[in-house]
């Protein structure tokens, strides 16, 4: 009997002992955790009882999504190419979802290439518009009389050749793929790198054919903005080349003529649409030039910061990394330029661990640029990391254009994942949306926070999002601070939508 008591109370006690240890286990699992979880992008911020129903709402569905994702793999549409799965990306209640949320501000966009295919196809039913089609390159020029530019073939007047066409369906869905690079067909996406970016190049060199014209011009960016209005961004930064724009009678402009162009626009955009918040420039240069064109387009960009101050937001060198030249070669007028303007340098756009396109990082941040466009390959240096983080240098991060650009397939592999959980400043643009025919932002947000971001990830790191496409935005801080206070009302008008469409 003795013995069964002390049995019993051993039993008991080491019964208490693993209870007790379960719980010191389970008490430092849970800390770690929350310790990852505060970490994260949005991490500090504290819902209101309504956001939290709307959050309670949206990660429903959203662990929906991902359940059946995890348990049927085949089924992972962000494991494949973005273009496998473009057009479904409309049934997902947590992308309805995102596409009704204030975005704040798109802060790297390239001006060519921020309309879609079907708005660029409407801007060929404009009149005086030949064509010069050979071998599946299309050139494209507005003029009264037949273009002296080179054809390989004839330059014919679009209209002529639509009005006889028997089948107008097939005529302008061909004309149409020249402006984009979707297809439906995998062997025109899985190319290497290089072979991409030939695709990308050419599509690009169609579309500003197109709107080098004065008012074709016009009416793409004043479409442009419609575009990313509509998807709820109201302000953005946009990098532009200062391509020559020209008239129906030939007449040319300089290349001062498209940020005026840009700033009237915007300007009438804003007084049609009074809660657009306007837009900013970025000036920008292929980095595959010589030090006098980037130097010219330095000067210029001098006298646009003169002329157009509240337009005028920075500089930045673009096109594919691997292939153009690095900052280093541009250094001695990088280092002077700095003392006048701010940089919004692309870097670290590559696989290509340890060559000099990837050190274009280490100068974008020594040269002081106040973002980093892509820095996808940041992930891989940890004490730039370290300084991007110190410096409070936002990355730019856009996640569609690295998958169509071949830098990733699977976006669980991006390294945004890991940015987002380390909470570094980050902002989310879209890069050339209209090139790919993705939403002006609401794509790149639904497939970072369904995709990429942890399954926990909610609406606390979408809104930190937002504010941080304030916060690191070219405004200025009454700017910021008038831009916040109006997406404060945006955004409680959107957490009473999903509790209203979606609950
Ligand atoms: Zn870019």
């Amino acid at each position: 009997m003795y013995n069964v008591i002390i049995l019993s109370v051993l039993f008991l006690f080491s019964a208490h002992n693993v209870w007790a240890k379960m719980f010191d286990y389970n008490m430092e699992r849970a800390n770690l955790l929350a310790e990852e979880s505060d970490l994260q992008v949005g991490g500090n911020l504290r819902l209101t009882d309504e956001e939290n129903r709307a959050n309670e709402i949206l990660m429903h569905y959203k662990n929906e999504e991902v359940d059946e994702s995890f348990h049927n793999p085949k089924h992972f549409n962000f494991s494949r190419h973005y273009f496998a799965y473009k057009n479904d990306i409309g049934n997902s209640k947590v992308y309805q979802i995102i596409r009704r949320m204030p975005k704040g501000a798109a802060l790297h966009v390239h001006s060519s290439l921020m309309l879609s295919a079907d708005r660029l196809l409407e801007l060929t039913y404009e009149d005086h518009l030949y064509v010069c089609s050979a071998d599946d390159n299309l050139k494209l020029h507005f003029s009264y009389s037949v273009p002296q530019r080179p054809c390989p073939f004839k330059w014919q007047l679009l209209s002529e050749l639509r009005n006889s066409t028997e089948n107008l369906q097939a005529f302008d869905d061909k004309l149409k793929s020249h402006f984009t690079m979707y297809s439906d067909d995998e062997k025109d996406y899985t190319g290497d790198i290089n072979y991409v970016w030939k695709r990308f190049n050419k599509v690009a060199e169609t579309i500003n054919d197109l709107i080098a014209y004065r008012p074709a011009r016009e009416k793409f960016f004043y479409e442009a903005l419609r575009e990313f209005y509509n998807d709820k961004v109201m302000y953005i930064e946009v990098r532009s080349g200062l391509k020559i724009l020209y008239e129906l009678n030939g007449t040319e402009y300089d290349r001062m003529y498209l940020p005026r162009l840009y700033h009237r626009v915007a300007k009438r955009f804003k007084e049609d649409y009074p809660d657009f918040i306007g837009i900013k420039l970025i000036v920008s240069k292929y980095r595959a030039t010589g030090i006098n064109q980037v130097l010219d387009t330095i000067n210029i960009a001098r006298r646009i910061k003169e002329e157009l101050p509240d337009v005028f937001a920075g500089f930045d060198l673009v096109g594919q990394e691997d292939l153009g030249k690095p900052l280093l070669d541009f250094l001695p007028i990088l280092s002077e330029a700095k003392k006048d303007m701010n940089f919004y340098f692309h870097g670290g756009e590559t696989n290509w661990f340890g060559t000099v396109s990837d050190e274009n990082l280490v100068d974008a941040i020594l040269l002081g640029s106040k973002r980093i466009g892509h820095g996808y390959a940041l992930i891989k240096h940890p004490s730039l990391m370290a300084a991007v983080r110190n410096r409070d240098i936002a990355i730019e991060v856009n996640v569609v254009s690295n998958v169509v650009l071949s830098l990733v397939c699977d976006v669980r592999n991006h390294p945004l994942a890991t940015y987002l959980a380390l909470g570094m400043p980050l902002v989310l643009s879209s890069d050339d949306p209209g090139a790919w025919g993705a939403d002006p932002l609401s794509t790149d947000y639904y497939i970072a926070f369904v995709g990429v971001a942890s399954k926990k990830a909610d609406l606390r790191m979408l809104k930190q999002l937002v504010i941080n496409s304030i916060r690191y935005s070219a405004l200025d801080n009454k700017g910021k601070f008038d831009m916040i206070r109006q997406l404060h009302r945006q955004w409680n008008a959107f957490v009473r939508d999903i509790i209203r469409i979606f609950g």
